[in-house]
């Protein structure tokens, strides 16, 4: 099995002190630097007049001293189908995270079929570190540190899907390794909450819309500060080779504040008249977190930013449709989803910055899928492409195939 495989390779880093771990790069030759920052379900017809208007500078300057597009994703995409996809390059039948609930579990890591990208860096020597990325829970050995994402479960989130437990309310597995960095993040950082605020029910909306609208959107945005603040802090103490970090609250928005128009489906103005900036705002929130994270990246270190899908209002013929976002609203009156049977109606994105990639290159219709993120890093670590892997290295992006690799 494939798992055995990778995961006894892991044992062997659950063994070493990390302080250990960090001496072992001292004499080696240095590596490459990446930093991908993962959001939840990034709609580019949102985000395209926002950069237009000078709204995500940060995101401008990636698009202008980088390369850009869509990004093709699975059919009926949503975040743990198509993160096990970035993770291992391999289709979701073959992962085994199909969905939020596989066979009736919750998806979680002992799910994986196929060896994830981090155990292949790690089992390299390249130390990684990983925070709020989702279906990471529970965590798994790497070199370095992981601290889980969506679908993590604790109190008042039992079933870890889409909801918020704080770090101190974590149950049914562990959220950090090592284990003990857990006591040092409630110290530096805090108890900070963990994925994103769960979506208030149709009963909690009912005769309060502007006030739940508005307590929720604070809550979001406390959870999105709080975050800011862990990265920062992992960026700045526990700097490695390789980083994800991961935001989940834009995706949540979307699905029901998409400012959508009167004619589309489930149009309700006590809900979708109050606050018609509350979902293009998210980004401008996500912004200002990738500023955050850009402060800590040099000209030698490469920046991809990745979304798993995209969201679009809902049509009316997918009402019938048996795959009508099961997984995500319970009672919430949502208004957009992404899990179309067809992935080509919600494309995700892809951002990349770094040396040796293009400047100012748009990527045009699907070049690039989700597929081919795991051999892309691979390749800028030097690392061969595994024989499951269905994505190639998005050497377009290169300005020669032999990429420059960072210079330290
Ligand atoms: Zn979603």
């Amino acid at each position: 099995m494939v798992f055995q495989r990778f995961s006894m390779v892991l044992v062997l880093f659950a063994a070493l002190p990390v302080a250990l771990l960090g001496q072992a790069q001292s004499t080696a030759k240095p590596k490459p630097h990446v930093v991908v920052i993962g959001v939840n379900g990034m709609e580019l017809d949102v985000i395209r007049p926002l950069l237009l208007e000078g709204k995500m500078p940060n995101l401008s300057s990636v698009i202008k001293r980088g390369a850009y597009g869509k990004l093709r994703t699975v059919s009926a995409p949503n975040c743990p189908r198509v993160y096990s996809t970035f993770f291992t390059s391999t289709k979701p039948e073959e992962h085994g995270v199909t969905g939020f609930i596989v066979g009736g579990i919750t998806a979680n890591t002992n799910m994986l079929k196929q060896e994830p990208i981090w155990s292949m860096l790690s089992k390299n020597g390249v130390t990684v570190g990983m925070a709020n990325v989702p279906a990471t829970f529970p965590v798994m050995p790497v070199n370095g540190y992981m601290i889980s994402g969506m679908l993590t479960r604790g109190k008042n989130c039992e079933d870890g899907v889409l909801c918020a437990p704080k770090l101190s309310e974590v149950q049914g597995g562990d959220a950090v390794y090592p284990p003990a960095m857990k006591a040092e993040l409630l110290k530096n950082v805090g108890d900070f909450y963990i994925d994103c605020e769960r979506m208030p029910s149709a009963a909690d909306l009912k005769g309060h819309e502007t006030e739940a609208i508005d307590a929720w959107l604070n809550k979001v945005q406390l959870i999105r500060d709080q975050q800011t603040q862990l990265f920062d802090y992992l960026l700045t103490r526990h700097p490695t080779e390789f980083t994800w970090l991961g935001q989940s609250c834009e995706d949540r928005t979307g699905h029901w504040l998409y400012p959508i128009a009167p004619y589309n489906a489930g149009y309700n103005p006590k809900i979708n008249a109050v606050r018609t900036e509350a979902f293009p705002d998210q980004y401008i929130a996500f912004d200002k977190v990738l500023g955050a994270v850009l402060k800590h990246v040099d000209d030698n270190t490469y920046v991809l930013i990745v979304s798993d899908h995209g969201i679009k209002p809902l049509r009316e013929f997918e009402e019938t449709d048996p795959h009508a976002h099961m997984d995500h609203e319970k009672t919430t009156p949502v208004v957009a989803k992404h899990d179309f049977a067809d992935g080509d109606d919600v494309p995700g994105s892809f951002f990349a910055m770094g040396p040796g990639i293009k400047h100012d290159l748009r990527l045009m219709g699907f070049a690039a899928s989700v597929y081919d993120l795991a051999p892309t890093i691979l390749h800028i670590y030097g690392i061969q492409q595994p024989a499951q892997m269905r994505g190639h290295v998005l050497s377009e992006i290169f300005e020669n195939s032999e990429n420059k690799v960072a210079q330290k």
